[in-house]
């Protein structure tokens, strides 16, 4: 007959309680001791207290209920005092008249070690993950930071040519037939002499200015940009000529209240609208138009609007 220190795991035998009654010869080289020693006591003095609470909570009801336990990890006290992970499998078989359970347990050492590897490696995965995500936002803060920088004028913090060319873009792909579209050209009337009177920093506060008041002239659809030194340009998506000449109306009244070293200033005002095209150049030819009714404003004395033809 087979004897039970022939079995190549470690090996117990217990009644129903959990009474020790055989613990075979590889049982013993992990938990040191003689058999002697163990017999009769209860097997919470093997297990470490986490395993110990598992074992009455978990491993016993089950055993009772269902006469069998598979792959329940557990820590066994070594013979040298430190946790022996292991696996194990029992059931509950009757022997000669008597209930006993029957117990095989294999060391789980690599499991653990396994285990301990995937939890550490999980917790470098969560925070390199962590870490992506915070220098992603980064990346895309510096971004919009960076298209807003490359849209707008540094000086009066307005809109400039480029953001002025995206919008009138997007209006023409977005917009069709039957669409206007108006730009109002502003340039500052005897502007040079703010800076040669006052000085540059003078002719910087006053654009400042004007900017703003071109901003509060303006809807809230429209776009203002500044167009290069001391010209500006409004662009009014979706407006004709008479309600562009409203807005132009508002400029004039709002640059009244602009007060420099100088004094008082005003601005010439040329008006284009035009029907919807998809022309590449539309853009470019309503600007040309509203120049040439800058010139003519200029010509006709200044502070006023100029509708073009
Ligand atoms: P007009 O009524 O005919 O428009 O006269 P003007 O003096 O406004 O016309 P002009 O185009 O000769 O002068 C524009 C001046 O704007 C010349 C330039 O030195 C000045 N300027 C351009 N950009 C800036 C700027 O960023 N800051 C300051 N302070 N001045 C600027
Ligand atoms: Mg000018
Ligand atoms: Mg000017």
């Amino acid at each position: 007959m087979l004897a039970v220190d022939d079995i190549p795991c470690a090996v117990m035998i217990t009644d129903l309680q959990g009474h020790i009654v055989r613990l075979n010869r590889e049982f013993l080289a992990l938990v040191g001791a003689e058999e002697a020693s163990w017999q009769g006591r209860s097997v919470d003095a093997l297990l470490t207290p986490a395993s110990r609470i598992f074992s009455q909570t978990h491993l016993f009801p089950t055993l009772h209920h269902a006469a069998v336990v598979r792959e329940i990890y557990l820590h066994l006290v070594g013979a040298d005092g430190e946790p022996v992970p292991v696996m194990v499998n029992a059931v509950r078989k009757r022997n000669e008249g008597v209930d006993t359970i029957i117990w095989a347990f294999f060391v789980a050492r690599e499991r653990s070690r396994f285990e301990a590897e995937l939890i550490r490696a999980r917790a470098d995965a969560q925070s390199l993950a962590q870490r992506l995500a915070a220098s992603n936002a980064q990346v895309e803060e510096q971004n919009r930071h960076l298209s807003e920088l490359s849209l707008s004028d540094p000086l009066t913090g307005l809109k400039n040519r480029r953001a002025l060319e995206l919008a009138a873009q997007q209006w023409q792909l977005r917009e069709g037939e039957g669409a206007a579209a108006s730009l109002l050209m502003v340039d500052v009337d005897h502007f040079k002499r703010i800076n040669d009177l006052h000085g540059h920093p003078e002719g910087d506060r006053a654009l400042i200015a004007v900017a703003r008041q071109l901003q509060a002239s303006a809807r809230g659809t429209d776009l203002v940009a500044r167009y290069g030194g001391e010209e500006f340009v409004i662009w009014l998506p979706d407006a004709d000529a008479q309600a562009a000449a409203r807005v132009a109306q508002r400029v004039h009244e709002h640059i009244e209240r602009v007060r420099t070293a100088a004094g008082h200033i005003t601005v010439s005002v040329g008006l284009v609208s035009g029907p919807h095209e998809a022309a590449p150049d539309f853009l470019a030819r309503l600007v040309k138009r509203a120049d040439e009714a800058v010139y003519a404003a200029k010509s006709q004395g200044r502070n006023r609007t100029v509708t073009s033809p």
